[in-house]
């Protein structure tokens, strides 16, 4: 039988003006009894979503059959699960980070079949009343900044731990400050609440100082007294972090393809590259191929943190793989490719595109227009100078951020996204290369191979040992940034 716009519309769920209307545009005549062809009706479908189905029987067409085609963001929402919290501990040095996570950890491991023996692969499963909590096993901000540096989201939640003897410090300002432009949600643990002169009503205080009142003190900030030493508190901070994860509603869809992030990377000299990641979509597969940049794997074995062979990673899972080409970066984001040779080939294809960037940048004219910072950020009218800081000490650390804070400007942003102790090193070009960062060193040297990496990645690297050097110089740089002719 013939197809007639009537009946067509119905099925399809449409009002038949609207399909008439859509007929006509595409040059026809139709009225609410015409016949429609049957390719302009598949056509039609398919605009809608349908496929249609002509059964041939005989010579005729017998049936026709509307059948919804499958929405890739409906079958994506119908597919999501709920997924577990990942967490970082922050804060500052000697408040606890590590016996926290230590602690948790011994409490609380996955039950799993006996034998398993705690590796230390810069993630963690713990389980509670039944539910998984992810942790980052990185204390220190080090390895979240340079996450979020790459633009990165990988944690949920950030713990900010503050010992109840000491109270907000440097560190914890710093760790509150990236948790809070990350968009993380924030829970505070007042450890060390043992100690003499422990004072939970003064790092309260603190709190409503900045802003981050806790819930008992009429703000909103889930805060939980602990002792790391003594193991209090610890159940009670993870039902409020699962608890958190239930007001943010963590999903993710399984049966995607995995992708997510390296957490971590080292060469084992029995088993080659390898790389803890956290799945952070999709279920990750032994025999998967994946692409990371320029390194790309093929998933021979997953142990998970304790070293024990899993087959398959759900999201939220961190896992270390065996299988890469070379060690992927920290921070890095990895897909699924569909086979070895096509995460090759994309890895190369990546290697080229790099290759050719640096030597488009190398062969420009003129030292200050190679800096292909500068070009990216004139081209984006971003101006926001964004800086990696390297330096001797702490102290340091904290008089550049001073001085550098102080250069206001309201044309020109600046945006210091990470600031560590030590050298200058290749991780810190990666990082300034993917964030389009310029990289200053007060007072510390270069790691061997930077200056070739940086000229080879068009990073942009200022040393400086007077603060005052180091101030005028931004200021430069910044005035360079709002020139139209850079
Ligand atoms: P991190 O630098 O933040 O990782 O701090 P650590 O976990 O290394 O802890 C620093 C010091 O504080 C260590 O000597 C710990 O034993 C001690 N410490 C950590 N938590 C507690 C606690 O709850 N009570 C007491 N009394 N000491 C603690």
């Amino acid at each position: 039988p013939p197809i007639i716009v009537r009946d067509f519309a119905a099925a399809l769920g449409l009002k038949p003006f609207k399909l008439i209307s859509e007929l006509n545009q595409q040059g026809g005549f139709a009225s609410m009894n015409s016949t429609i062809e049957e390719a302009v009706a598949i056509a039609v479908a398919e605009n809608h979503n349908f496929i249609l189905e002509i059964k041939h029987r005989g010579e005729a067409a017998e049936k026709k059959v509307v059948q919804e085609k499958a929405d890739p963001e409906e079958e994506e929402k119908r597919n999501l699960e709920s997924r577990p919290p990942v967490v970082c501990i922050l804060g500052h040095v000697d408040h606890g980070k590590t016996s926290l996570l230590d602690r948790i950890r011994s409490a609380n491991v996955v039950s799993g079949e006996a034998g398993g023996i705690t590796q230390h692969i810069g993630a963690y499963q713990v389980e509670k009343e039944g539910r998984k909590i992810t942790f980052l096993d990185t204390p220190g901000h080090a390895a979240f900044t340079k996450m979020r540096a790459r633009g990165a989201h990988v944690t949920d939640i950030a713990v900010l731990v503050v010992a109840a003897d000491d109270g907000f410090m440097p560190q914890t300002d710093e760790a509150l400050k990236h948790a809070q432009k990350a968009g993380v949600s924030l829970i505070v643990a007042i450890n060390k609440t043992d100690v003499k002169g422990a004072n939970i009503d003064q790092v309260k205080t603190q709190m409503q100082q900045r802003n981050i009142a806790a819930e008992d003190w009429g703000g909103e900030t889930i805060t939980v007294p602990v002792s790391a030493l003594k193991g209090e508190g610890i159940d009670t901070l993870l039902e409020m972090i699962l608890l958190q994860a239930d007001m943010l509603e963590l999903k993710a869809n399984p049966k995607a393809e995995a992708s997510g992030i390296i957490v971590e990377s080292e060469i084992d000299f029995g088993r080659g590259p390898m790389a803890t990641v956290i799945v952070q979509r999709g279920t990750l597969k032994v025999g998967d191929a994946l692409v990371c940049g320029t390194h790309y794997a093929r998933v021979r074995a997953m142990f998970d943190d304790q070293g024990r062979n899993i087959k398959a990673a759900p999201p939220s899972t961190p896992v270390r793989i065996i299988g890469w080409s070379s060690t992927p970066d920290s921070g890095a984001t990895f897909r699924t490719a569909k086979n070895a040779r096509d995460a090759e080939d994309q890895a190369e294809t990546e290697r080229l595109r790099i290759r050719q960037v640096a030597t488009r940048a190398a062969s420009a004219p003129k030292e200050v227009s190679v800096d292909q910072l500068f070009a990216n950020i004139a081209a984006t009218q971003a101006r926001t100078l964004k800086v990696i800081l390297k330096t001797d000490v702490f102290g340091s650390t904290e008089a550049v951020r001073n001085v550098l804070e102080s250069i206001k400007s309201d044309k020109v942003q600046l945006d210091i996204i990470a600031a560590e102790v030590g050298l200058v090193t290749k991780n810190d070009v990666l990082m300034a290369s993917a964030a389009k960062a310029l990289v200053i060193g007060f007072n510390t040297k270069l790691e061997n191979g930077v200056t070739s990496m940086a000229k080879h990645h068009g990073v942009r690297i200022e040393s400086f040992e007077l603060i005052y050097e180091l101030g005028d110089k931004v200021r430069e740089l910044m005035a360079d940034l709002l020139d139209p002719d850079l």
